[in-house]
């Protein structure tokens, strides 16, 4: 794995990495829809090595990412035969074919990211008042097939998510992204504030050439109708100068506040 010192070097605030215990952990899930032969296949084998493998994958997203990344190092709650779990599943046929796939996945993830980072980056500055020149991210990338898009504290994403178009990878990365900013609270206000930023606004600012507004959200549809209460604030904040987006989210949560 690349050290943190040349995560520094990166300009482009993301630095994609592919690990091969994340990419196996990602998968060992019960509710996987497995669109690649291989993902198939490597369940398969792992359900026959060990039928409770599906806790596995609960493991990674219920862990923070410093903790997640050593999972062979007999991290807390994980059981003791993991790595050798890991190490035959990674030695499989189907593992070569998961890590191309994972490789050609990132690739296009890192060019989506890279061909929008300019626009993207001045609209979320201005959007939210964040100035986000130094920021860096390690974006753990994983197969498609997992569907999971997380932001695993320590400003580490778990990003293996086939959304088909580059708008939908920029805005679902800076929704990772802001989840670093905005804290996660018991009424999910939080992350209806996160998604009226990235899924809807920046995703409306993107899509020059289409028509594309919301109402109807984009996001989950659970937080919908936060994101209904929350939407004539929204507007008047839209419209102001000197936005702060921790302030928004503060008054949207009843305390007031100013700063
Ligand atoms: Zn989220």
């Amino acid at each position: 794995m690349e050290s943190l010192r040349n995560n520094m070097a990166n300009t482009s605030m993301l630095n994609f990495i592919l690990n091969p215990d994340v990419l196996v952990l990602s998968l060992m899930r019960r509710d996987i829809r497995a669109n690649s032969s291989a993902v198939a296949a490597i369940l398969d084998r792992a359900s026959k090595l060990d039928e409770n493998m599906g806790q596995f994958g609960s493991w990674l997203l219920d862990r923070a990412a410093d903790d997640a990344m050593d999972c062979r190092m007999g991290g807390e709650g994980i059981f003791e035969g993991l790595p050798e779990f890991l190490n035959t599943l990674q030695r499989s046929r189907e593992y070569g074919v998961l890590l191309s796939q994972t490789r050609r996945f990132m690739e296009g993830c890192k060019r989506a990211w890279e061909t929008n980072l300019v626009g993207t980056t001045a609209t979320m500055s201005e959007i939210t008042g964040i100035d986000f020149g130094k920021s860096m991210f390690r974006v753990y990338i994983t197969h498609p097939d997992a569907e999971v898009g997380k932001y695993m504290g320590s400003n580490a994403i778990l990003w293996g998510n086939g959304i088909a178009c580059d708008i939908g990878i920029s805005t679902g990365l800076w929704h990772e992204i802001m989840h670093s900013v905005v804290p996660a609270d018991a009424l999910n206000i939080g992350h209806a504030v996160i998604e009226l930023v990235t899924d809807n606004e920046l995703a409306k600012r993107m899509n020059k050439h289409q028509t594309f507004t919301y109402p109807p959200f984009r996001g989950w549809g659970r937080l919908a109708e936060i994101k209904q209460e929350l939407l004539p604030k929204w507007e008047i904040y839209l419209r102001s100068g000197n936005k702060s987006i921790m302030r928004f989210y503060r008054e949207s949560l009843g305390r007031g506040g100013t700063g």
